[in-house]
């Protein structure tokens, strides 16, 4: 599904010589490395501001709470995603409330904007999730923030650098938050994140939660967490991985091409992007009809690993049993996705017969 000793033979040499300037600099913690990095992603995002952090993960939590949830507020988000993102909402003491997703895979605001309508209960938060790449429609995502007065976190993990309607992920909302998780998009040498926001105050927060509240050295704000960028992961992100983000992106969206183009399989339905999204293809999903199991068999006897996003859906976890969580309507098209999806290899270090051994072997299944 990922081949990072592939990455390593083209970004090695830089990722040591960004590793040795660390080194030899004598600063490894929050210093000039962060900040250049934090600088050239903001830039890269067309958002102003960035913080990086420990990962994905403490992202969404820093998030969460430089917006002010605290315990037993009520935030709306989807089922059908990495764990992380309702452990990002327990973690602040917070309740999770799950809605549908749409024939895409992301949430369905349609469906969410019927229970919203419902629901007796105040829901305040927001965390959608720009799934598989997938950039969710950031006019009618504002529209429902708006109408419902949903202060809102875009989970970017995915999808770095996917656009709606021109506009980049996260730009529709009050802050959002990407991880560096090797298998991201743009992934880092271990764990990392970030939080983009065009809020100074937030950003300024944000950078204090990261740094166990600190406003100033041993002057403690807020209640925070160590959860800080390292400067090496800094230093090799942004001179080796950030440079070919572009690169990256460009080789996934042509591999999703000749997915998209030659696999005709009609048991194997690619599910639709959503209406103005240009995807970066963190994943590529497909439907399939018939066994799951006998797919997934029959594509490693080819020789192609495959790989379920997601197999259980975030309430159905067994940690959900020792906490309060809610759930809007019962949740079908995610059980279907969770019953039908199976994710084909995409990464940019696919070589063309590999392209080529995954499409053959998806049109070879009977
Ligand atoms: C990977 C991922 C996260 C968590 O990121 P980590 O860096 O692994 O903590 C959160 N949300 C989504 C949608 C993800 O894919």
């Amino acid at each position: 599904m990922n081949d990072f000793r592939r990455q390593w033979s083209e970004i090695g040499g830089q990722a040591l010589a960004a590793m040795g300037a660390v080194g030899r600099s004598g600063r490894l913690i929050l210093g000039p490395e962060v900040k250049a990095f934090e600088r050239d992603l903001a830039r890269f995002w067309r958002l102003p501001r960035a913080v990086g952090c420990g990962s994905g993960l403490d992202a969404l939590v820093i998030a969460l709470k430089a917006l002010g949830v605290k315990r037993g507020d009520r935030v709306l988000t989807t089922p059908l995603t990495a764990f992380a993102t309702t452990l990002a909402i327990l973690n602040c003491g917070a309740t999770p409330v799950f809605s549908d997703v749409d024939g895409s895979g992301l949430i369905d605001l349609e469906s969410a904007e019927r229970a919203l309508r419902r629901a007796r209960r105040r829901i305040r938060f927001f965390v959608p999730v720009h799934l598989y790449g997938h950039a969710i429609d950031v006019w009618r995502l504002r529209a429902f923030a708006r109408r419902f007065e949903l202060t809102t976190v875009e989970d970017c993990a995915q999808a770095i650098g996917a656009t709606s309607a021109g506009r980049p992920v996260g730009s529709a909302s009050e802050i959002a938050a990407v991880s560096f998780y090797p298998t991201k998009n743009l992934g880092c040498l271990g764990d990392g994140g970030a939080v983009l926001t065009r809020s100074a105050r937030l950003a300024e927060r944000a950078a204090s939660l990261r740094d166990y509240g600190q406003t100033a050295k041993y002057v403690h704000r807020f209640v925070g967490m160590n959860s800080r960028l390292d400067e090496l992961h800094a230093a090799v992100l942004r001179r080796a991985l950030l440079p070919r983000l572009g690169a990256f992106i460009e080789r996934r969206r042509r591999v999703a091409r000749r997915y998209r183009a030659e696999i005709r399989n009609p048991r194997l339905a690619v599910p639709p992007v959503p209406e103005g999204s240009r995807s970066v293809w963190h994943l590529f999903p497909v439907l399939v009809r018939g066994s799951r199991g006998s797919f997934q068999r029959h594509l490693a006897s080819r020789g192609v690993a495959s790989a379920v996003h997601y197999p259980v859906l975030a309430p159905d976890q067994g940690a959900m049993r020792a906490v309060h969580a809610e759930t809007l309507g019962p949740l079908d098209r995610a059980r279907f996705f969770a019953r039908r999806e199976v994710s084909l290899p995409i990464h940019p270090y696919l070589t063309d017969r590999e392209v080529e051994r995954v499409i053959s072997a998806c049109n070879s299944w009977t």
